[in-house]
């Protein structure tokens, strides 16, 4: 790790502010993520911005939503009583990811910043274009049981490990962030990039931004939803394949739905196709089966990771069944 300054904020406008007077600078908050990077020499900010001062923690339901702030921590979302009863689904997915320990030092923001966990990005000694542009892909031809299959390119086939960020997916979240241009918002599914020619960028936030929070809409999905995920062990490991399922039933017939994966693609996978068909239909094995082989159009393995093919579809309609009891 190389030396660095540091930097206490207690105002979204100084760190902005901070920031922009130090490019290389970092935010830090819960720092889960980002000391591991700067530990094995991937990344090395020249100052790292303590955010943790900032009043930016609330979690408060209005008419429209639930408003989370980005320092929220994230085991103080999941257990927070108005997300068990009407958001459920990011209840769950927060109680999925990583091990307690983390989740009680984690901030919102910071899950939406987590960067993949790519063994060859951590390995400083092999290629990657997303640590070093231009320096190849390791994983491409190596061991790539995690790595995507959907929205890849040969540039990078890396996923983003979040498991919070497929609920939000499914759930239509707004980010607000702040920069040196004022403040902004960003629909939750623009806000993470598939990597294309540069996957050093993870994400759509502009030179300077801090994230300050995120919005959810109300939404009837407060009974039938879940998120299955699929793992190596039982706790703190990233998901092979993750779905979030929500229906809103009339009887047995679909009013609504949505659908979102991870641990397949550089960003959470909405999986809108199979939404539109589920609408109108019967919630049956049948129908949730259909909706599962649509979701699997023009997705790819890469060898080690091609029994996501066959997990995918079966994961899919698991969740959706799950989703109804
Ligand atoms: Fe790097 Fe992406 Fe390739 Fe992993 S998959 S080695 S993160 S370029």
């Amino acid at each position: 790790m190389i030396n660095f300054e540091y930097s206490r904020v207690s105002s979204v406008k100084a760190a902005v502010d901070v920031l922009a007077k130090n490019p290389t600078g970092r935010f830090i908050a819960g720092g889960t993520n980002l000391v591991d990077l700067m530990k094995k020499g991937v990344t090395a900010p020249t100052r790292l911005i303590d955010i943790n001062g900032l009043p930016l923690k609330e979690i408060k339901e209005t008419a429209a939503g639930l408003s989370i702030g980005a320092l929220a921590i994230n085991s103080d979302v999941s257990e927070n009583e108005t997300v068990k009863k009407n958001y459920p689904l990011l209840a769950m997915a927060l109680n999925a990811g990583a091990s307690p320990q983390l989740r009680n030092a984690a901030t919102v923001g910071g899950n939406l910043m987590q960067r993949t966990r790519c063994t060859y990005f951590y390995d400083i000694a092999m290629p990657c274009n997303k640590r070093q542009p231009g320096s190849g892909c390791g994983a491409l031809q190596g061991y790539n049981r995690m790595h995507a299959i959907f929205g890849a390119s040969d540039k990078c086939i890396a996923v983003h490990p979040s498991d919070m960020c497929v609920a939000l997916a499914a759930l239509q979240a707004t980010i607000t962030v702040s920069g040196p241009k004022g403040e902004r918002k960003i629909l939750f599914t623009d806000f993470h990039r598939l990597p294309g020619t540069d996957p050093s960028k993870d994400n759509t936030l502009a030179k300077g931004e801090l994230i300050t929070g995120l919005n959810i809409p109300k939404n009837p999905f407060t009974k039938n939803v879940y998120y299955l995920k699929i793992r190596d062990r039982a706790s703190y490991a990233f998901a092979l394949i993750s779905v979030a399922s929500a229906l809103e039933l009339t009887g047995n017939t679909i009013k609504n739905a949505r659908l979102a994966m991870g641990g397949v693609a550089h960003k959470p996978w909405r999986l809108t196709e199979s939404e539109k068909f589920l609408v109108g239909k019967t919630a049956s094995r049948e129908n949730f089966t259909k909706a599962a082989e649509l979701a699997m159009k023009g997705a790819r393995g890469y060898g080690h990771n091609n029994f996501k093919l066959k997990m995918g579809p079966v994961a899919i309609v698991e969740a959706l069944m799950k989703a109804m009891v």
